[in-house]
């Protein structure tokens, strides 16, 4: 006996799914059902196929030998059963990690400027901005009501204009098939879940005015921001294991402590940005310059090294540039430069020590 509802899936050269016929043997239809995930390729094809469904009723076959027919094309397999409508409703639902990788392939990690005006432009975000005022809604000297329409101030405009910049705003989500993004509850949205929510918010307030308003308000609007930035960070930066800013380096700083019998090792390293990078390094080193030097193979050997060592890493930190702003967490106070450290100076008592006893044996063997 058949199932009350058969369906071949239809896939794209690549592999992907794009979307299902169905017969419905109790209802007697016919359908396509387009994957709402797929993009622009999935969604032409998915056009193809729909046509080619459409022809098929016209001929006026019998279901199950309309679908054995259309099972026949290249991209297809052999009908499945399934319980209901609600199945094949359910798989065209569905969304895979090729639908992710897809959308997160649009956005431009090259383009440095353009991650730096979002992130500029999502810092300079005020409450008073996320406070969106509408207007309208009242009649005017004519008589005639105005529908109310959302006023956005120039610096939260400013941001959704910038998604555009990153490639965050995107054909291949589409936006009206959905699957629309939701804010998980710990806050944290997936990046492709970002970019639906930009590519919705950018193009969907056009169609709908209010919808960047609606994700403000519910939080969709910070979580697709952050989501992106951290994104970027990811991809195109190592992130400071301090404040979690970038562009950072990775990095590692020594202190060296010399006693009468032993001698201490100290190491800070992982990718750090300028700021916090340059705070180890003046740390570190005014660290080894007071207590480097009070054993023998510390004062001639361990000391030295340790500081020519973290002044070529310093180095490194120093070509960076200074994180973006609202995008790191604390950052180590880089404090003053290790010559205005009084700790510093206790470097010289082993340095006029060494020129001491050299003069003085200078003297005496004279
Ligand atoms: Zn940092």
């Amino acid at each position: 006996m058949l199932q009350p509802v058969q369906y071949i899936a239809v896939q794209a050269a690549d592999g992907e799914v794009v979307g299902y016929v169905w017969a419905d043997y109790q209802a007697g239809t016919l359908q396509w059902a387009q994957r709402t995930a797929t993009g622009v390729a999935g969604y032409r094809l998915g056009e193809e196929w729909s046509g080619k469904v459409a022809e098929v009723r016209k001929r006026g076959l019998p279901l199950a030998g309309a679908l054995t027919e259309l099972a026949r094309s290249a991209g297809t397999g052999p009908p499945v059963d399934a319980s209901g409508p609600e199945a094949v409703d359910e798989l065209a639902r569905i969304v895979t990690e090729t639908d992710d990788r897809r959308l997160l392939a649009q956005l431009d990690h090259g383009n440095a400027e353009a991650w730096r005006e979002l992130a500029d432009a999502y810092a300079a975000l005020t409450d008073d901005d996320r406070n969106v005022r509408w207007g309208g809604g009242r009649k005017d000297a004519n008589g005639v009501t105005q529908w109310p329409y959302p006023m956005y101030s120039k610096p939260l405009w400013r941001v959704v204009a910038a998604l555009w910049g990153v490639g965050a705003v995107t054909p291949e989500y589409r936006w009206t098939a959905g699957p629309a993004p939701t804010v998980p509850s710990d806050g944290r949205l997936h990046p492709a879940d970002a970019v639906r929510a930009a590519t919705l918010l950018a193009v969907g307030e056009r169609v709908s005015e209010g919808t960047v308003d609606e994700a403000v308000q519910s939080g969709l609007f910070d979580a697709m921001v952050v989501a992106l930035l951290d994104c970027h960070a990811a991809q195109a930066h190592l992130v400071c294991r301090f404040c979690g800013g970038f562009p950072a380096v990775p990095v590692a700083f020594h202190a060296h402590r010399g006693l009468l019998i032993a001698m201490r090792f100290r190491k800070q390293e992982g990718p750090m940005c300028a700021n916090c990078g340059l705070g180890v390094f003046r740390a570190l080193t005014t660290q080894t310059l007071w207590q480097g030097w009070w054993s023998p193979f510390s004062l001639f050997f361990f000391a030295p090294l340790t500081l020519v060592r973290n002044l070529v890493t310093v180095g490194k930190v120093k070509k960076l540039e200074t994180p973006e702003p609202g995008r790191h967490g604390r950052q180590i106070d880089p404090g003053a430069p290790i010559h205005r450290r009084p700790l510093a100076y206790v470097a010289l008592v082993p340095v006029l020590w060494v020129l001491f006893m050299s003069v003085t044996g200078l003297a005496s063997g004279s």
